[in-house]
C-alpha cells in the first residue's frame, strides 16, 4: 500500500506505536514476528490500516459544497456501479461492493465524481453498512437540500463469508431515501435505472 494514501494523521510516531502492537498481535496468534516473511508485517498493516481508516479525517460535505453549481435540471440524476471496499466495525474484516446514488436536483448540482468522493470517503472508516448508507445519504441532502436523494448499497461480508456464518454468495441490499423518493413510483424508476 503506498504511503500517499496517508495523511497528516499517519505521524511516524504513530505508525511507531501501531507496529509495535501489530508486533504483539502476531506473537499472541502464535507466529514469529522476526521470521523474515514476517518482519515488515507490522508496519506494512500499520500503513494499511491507516489509510483504509483515511475517511475519519476527510470532510465529505465540504467536498460537495466545493464543486456545488447552480442548475435548473430537475430530474433524476443517478450515479451507479460505485466500487467501494470498507471494514466491518465488529471484526475490521473487508465489506465490499456497490453503491448506487440518486437525487433530484432543486437549483444544485455536484460534479458526478464528488459523489463517488464522498462514497469513499464514508466507507474508508470503520462502519456497519446501514450506518453508512444513511450517512452517504443524509451528506448528500445536507450539501445539495435536492428534493429527494436515495442510496442503493450491496456488499459482500467477509466476516460472514470467511467463517462460514452465511452462504457464500450472501449479498447484502441497505437502501435509505429522503423526500421525492418516498413515493414508490419515484423509488421504482431508479431501481429500474439501476439494474439495467
Ligand atoms: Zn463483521
Amino acid at each position: 500500500m503506498s504511503d500517499i494514501l496517508l495523511n497528516d494523521f499517519a505521524t511516524p510516531e504513530r505508525i511507531e506505536a501501531l507496529k509495535s502492537s501489530y508486533h504483539q498481535v502476531l506473537t499472541l496468534l502464535g507466529e514469529d514476528p522476526e521470521r523474515e516473511g514476517l518482519l515488515k508485517t507490522p508496519e506494512r498493516v500499520a500503513k494499511a490500516m491507516l489509510a483504509l481508516t483515511r475517511g475519519y479525517h476527510m470532510d465529505a460535505r465540504e467536498v460537495l459544497l466545493s464543486a456545488k453549481f447552480k442548475e435548473d435540471y430537475r430530474q433524476m440524476v443517478i450515479v451507479k456501479d460505485i466500487d467501494f471496499f470498507s471494514l466491518c466495525e465488529h471484526h475490521m474484516l473487508p465489506f465490499y461492493g456497490k453503491a448506487h446514488v440518486a437525487y433530484i436536483p432543486n437549483g444544485y448540482i455536484t460534479g458526478l465524481s464528488k459523489i463517488a468522493r464522498v462514497v469513499d470517503i464514508f466507507s474508508h472508516r470503520l462502519q456497519v453498512q446501514e450506518r453508512m448508507t444513511l450517512q452517504i445519504k443524509e451528506c448528500i441532502q445536507e450539501a445539495l437540500d435536492p428534493l429527494g436523494v436515495m442510496v442503493v448499497v450491496e456488499a459482500r461480508h467477509m466476516c460472514m463469508q470467511m467463517r462460514g456464518v452465511e452462504k457464500q454468495n450472501a449479498i447484502t441490499t441497505t437502501s435509505d431515501f429522503t423526500g421525492a423518493f418516498n413515493r414508490a413510483k419515484t423509488r421504482e424508476e431508479f431501481m429500474n435505472l439501476i439494474k439495467a
